[in-house]
């Protein structure tokens, strides 16, 4: 019996419902393809709301000394952060204090589902958004703070820069580093997939030293040995059968191209704010947050989560769709090399969908739904893996 241990954190809100219903479609997507030679060992960790009653902090040492010390594979519901006070977001601490700097989120259409747009079955696209970097590292500070109004001064003083003396400041830090080991995986992940493209989405016009420096340092990895003769710029002359294609667009551009041109666009590779927006609005164009999977991805731990966060309005109600989790669970699966469990997964979450028995968010966008809760959901998934 091969028994790989996962280290799973239920999450806020929605988070306890979606994770049951996860572990039950992952659990029964691994004894049916693997036929009881392989299991997974559950393990839980604190983090979040349970953390703080149980403990008294929301993000305990000992869930912070198991992940750095004995998980490689973690699974994760989504965590509660206030908006504007409060403590800084449990999510991105995670994902800084364990270096996963890279954001995988796949975007594709399940058939049957009605969307905004007339082809969402032309989204088929992986955003690698850059996880540690950008406004997400922390570094600001509110209007007239001692430490906003010494840096306005020196901004002043040393750079000549004028900046109202009333403003918030933040910083938006991008390294060279941080950006191409992002952008090496994106390519890395386009050329082992057989994609047909990777896009830099960028503000680059405007933000010239940040983000246009992060396409910048993009067509440098593009040059480096590992990916010479196997990519090619767009608009470049020669032979481009086989290859990766490159290209970049502007943030703003690249919002409506998704829209427009759908077929176009195959990898994105992309700064934090850009992917975090973008991964949303892409969601919407296939059905929604519900179906949105996703990992972070560090050189020692992968922490696989939902795109979306933890629903607090529908805490405790039973009508979730726990398809996220579910999904992100089957791209922990083919991380462990599990990938039979993990299609069997999406074939499943495909024939559920055509019986059309689906939670409110999916029947919303069906003719004729019935609509089940978050728990018969799973089940349904469940019941539908061959
Ligand atoms: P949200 O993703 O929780 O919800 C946005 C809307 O999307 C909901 O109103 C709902 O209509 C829909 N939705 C999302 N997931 C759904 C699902 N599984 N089933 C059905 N409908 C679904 O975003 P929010 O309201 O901006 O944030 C709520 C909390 O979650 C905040 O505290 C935020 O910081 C946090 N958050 C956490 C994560 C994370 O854990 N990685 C990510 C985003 C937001």
């Amino acid at each position: 019996m091969d028994v790989k241990k996962v280290y799973y954190i239920e999450g806020d809100g929605i988070g306890p419902e979606i994770f049951r219903a996860a572990k039950m479609v992952i659990d029964r997507a691994v004894e049916v393809t693997f036929g009881g030679t392989k299991r997974i060992e559950w393990i839980e960790l604190l983090a979040g709301e349970k953390a703080y009653k149980e403990t008294g902090s929301y993000l305990p040492e000992e869930t912070l000394k198991t992940l750095r010390e004995d998980a490689k594979v973690a699974i994760k519901g989504p965590l509660t952060t206030p908006v504007g006070t409060g403590f800084r977001s449990l999510n991105v601490t995670l994902r800084q204090t364990f270096d996963l700097y890279a954001c995988i989120r796949p975007v594709r259409y399940f058939k049957g589902l009605e969307t905004p747009v007339k082809h969402p079955e032309l989204v088929d696209m992986v955003i690698f958004r850059e996880n540690t970097e950008d406004v997400y590292a922390g570094i600001e500070w509110e209007a007239k703070s001692h430490e906003a109004k010494k840096l306005i001064e020196f901004m002043k003083d040393e750079l000549g820069v004028d900046v109202d003396d009333s403003a918030a400041i933040g910083i938006k830090p991008i390294t060279e580093k941080g950006s191409k080991r992002l952008i090496r995986k994106a390519i890395r992940y386009a050329l082992e997939n057989k994609r047909k493209s990777v896009t830099f989405m960028h503000k680059g016009n405007i933000m010239k030293f940040t983000e246009g420096a992060f396409f910048k340092w993009g067509y440098e990895v593009m040059e480096e040995d590992e990916f010479k003769g196997f990519c090619v710029k767009e608009g470049d002359e020669g032979k481009v059968e086989g290859k990766v294609i490159i290209k970049d667009r502007i943030a703003d551009n690249m919002f409506q191209q998704v829209l427009t041109r759908p077929a176009e666009y195959d990898v994105i590779a992309t700064t934090n704010l850009n992917g975090d927006y973008i991964s949303d609005a892409l969601a919407a164009q296939v059905g929604g947050l519900g179906l949105a999977p996703g990992a972070n991805i560090g050189d020692d731990l992968a922490l696989f989560e939902p795109t979306h966060g933890s629903v607090p309005k529908r805490a405790g109600t039973d009508t979730a769709n726990p398809c996220s989790l579910i999904l992100s669970g089957g791209m922990m699966l083919e991380y462990m090399g599990w990938n039979d469990a993990s299609f069997k997964i999406q074939k499943a979450i495909e024939r559920a969908i055509f019986k059309k028995e689906v939670t409110q968010d999916l029947a919303r966008l069906m003719d004729g739904a019935k609509v089940v809760g978050c728990k018969r959901f799973g089940e349904i998934i469940a019941e539908n893996i061959e």
